[in-house]
């Protein structure tokens, strides 16, 4: 549902982004800034009035930037700040409002100090990162070498009546990019551009319902809100729904925890996170908080899970052991599923699913331990077992609960799917209140 009001309310600041590079232009690289910084402003309460993507070719920069400067308030440039030959949107950009470039000590230690830490040699060429148009803001990289640059086009003599406009210019690598946007340049926009009124944007992370589901849930109980003005959106992903609030006015921040209330009393342990949670981080969190531990006992996921939950920093703190037991031999002998119940039920079955979870938390001591088993298909199915059958199941203090499940996706989509399925299994349980006695070790 798209936020039809939203953009109507914020018409104060026009921004547009122009993202630079040949590789994305040939499909080499997906252009994650695009949705990434639309994403950020939209939750500061910007709204992006246009974006386009150029080549690495100073003209095509140099064009985009001048017509973004004849419309917008602020343009934001993401790329050609590094040191190769390729790289030439801070000179292009300078040449073309005049500004010459000038050596910043400063920022040149900060990129010797960069490369001693790591204890290399300082690459000649990291010199030009160093040159800074006049009268640029230095915006700080702490991940890599080339700073952001921020430019007051004034006067701005690419829009009407000279009106003033900002260039922010932010380098390429997402790394570099995400901290120098999140901890600098939001800051200082909040600064530079205030909002007039209050504004309060707020995403709640769903999983286990689907998204007109979660519509019809809630849409009703929040309707005195929307008629008094506050958006509410679903965005459906693989695997999970977000659910977002926007309010602006004084009393912005009042409306939108009324919402989130009413959201989380009707939608329970579907509601697993906020903002930019993901599942795994959220259920590594609790394990953690609670001193409880995690095993895996992973086939049709192939390990997916245990990516995902070490991706996850600090996950060593309850995260023991991920077993990928693809073939009945490695289930019998990994973790003691039984020959009769692969034999009798076949390896995509509760009893299975069930074994590989008592079998994985008994082999490594944790506290729960959940397991996948299934068809991600193309082939495979059968009438009784089509493709994307699959049955999980959580070993854990109190016992052991299994669940079948019909994901019918490309295999990598479905293993993400079948992954937040048994995550949300485990993250349901972790609701629940802690037992004095909830620690004893070996399924009931
Ligand atoms: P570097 O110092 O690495 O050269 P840079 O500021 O010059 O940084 P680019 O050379 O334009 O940036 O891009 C560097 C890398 O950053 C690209 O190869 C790509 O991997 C990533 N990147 C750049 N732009 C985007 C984008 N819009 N979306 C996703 N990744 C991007």
């Amino acid at each position: 549902m798209a936020f039809a009001a939203f953009e109507a309310t914020f018409g104060a600041v026009t921004i547009e982004i122009i993202n630079t590079g040949s590789e994305l232009l040939l499909g080499r690289i997906l252009n994650t800034h695009q949705q990434w910084l639309c994403s950020r402003l939209t939750q500061a309460g910007y709204t992006v009035a246009r974006q386009v993507l150029v080549s690495d070719r100073g003209e095509d920069i140099q064009q985009a930037v001048r017509e973004g400067l004849s419309r917008a308030d602020l343009v934001i440039t993401t790329g050609g700040l590094g040191p190769t030959c390729d790289d030439i949107t801070r000179e292009r950009i300078a040449e073309m409002l005049g500004r010459t470039l000038v050596f910043d000590a400063a920022v040149s230690e900060s990129i010797q100090a960069f490369f001693q830490s790591r204890g290399r040699p300082v690459p000649p060429r990291t010199r030009v990162e160093a040159m800074v148009p006049q009268g640029a803001i230095v915006v700080p990289n702490r991940q890599g070498t080339a700073p952001g640059l921020m430019i007051e086009a004034s006067p701005n003599s690419f829009r009407a009546e000279g009106r003033r406009s900002w260039l922010v210019m932010l380098p390429g690598p997402p790394r570099e990019l995400r901290p120098m946007f999140d901890q600098e340049v939001l800051p200082w926009m909040s600064r530079e551009f205030p909002h007039e009124t209050g504004f309060v944007c707020r995403t709640l992370k769903t999983a286990g319902i689907g998204e007109s589901n979660m519509e019809e849930l809630i849409s009703a109980p929040l309707q005195h809100l929307t008629d008094g003005g506050m958006d509410l959106g679903f965005c459906a992903r693989v695997g999970e729904v977000d659910v977002r609030f926007v309010a602006r006015g004084a009393d912005a921040a009042s409306v939108v925890a009324e919402a989130e209330a009413i959201t989380r009393r009707l939608a329970g342990d579907a509601v697993f996170g906020e903002q930019d949670e993901v599942l795994e981080g959220v259920v590594i969190r609790e394990l953690t908080q609670r001193g409880q531990t995690l095993a895996l006992a992973e086939s049709c996921t192939g390990g997916h899970i245990a990516h995902r939950i070490t991706n996850i920093p600090g996950a060593s703190a309850a995260f023991l052991a991920g077993y990928v037991t693809y073939a009945n031999a490695a289930k019998v002998r990994t973790l003691g599923v039984r020959e009769e119940s692969l034999r009798e039920f076949g390896a995509v079955s509760e009893a299975v699913a069930r074994e590989m979870a008592e079998g994985a938390r008994r082999v490594s001591g944790a506290d729960w331990a959940l397991s996948v088993t299934g068809i991600a298909g193309p082939s495979g199915g059968t009438p009784d077992k089509p493709v994307g059958t699959v049955w999980m199941a959580l070993a854990g203090p109190d016992g052991t609960e299994a669940v079948q499940r019909l994901n019918r996706f490309d295999r990598e989509t479905f293993k993400f799917t079948t992954g937040q399925q048994a995550l949300h299994l485990l993250f349901r349980q972790l609701k629940r209140p802690l037992r004095p006695d909830s620690s004893a070790t070996g399924p009931a």
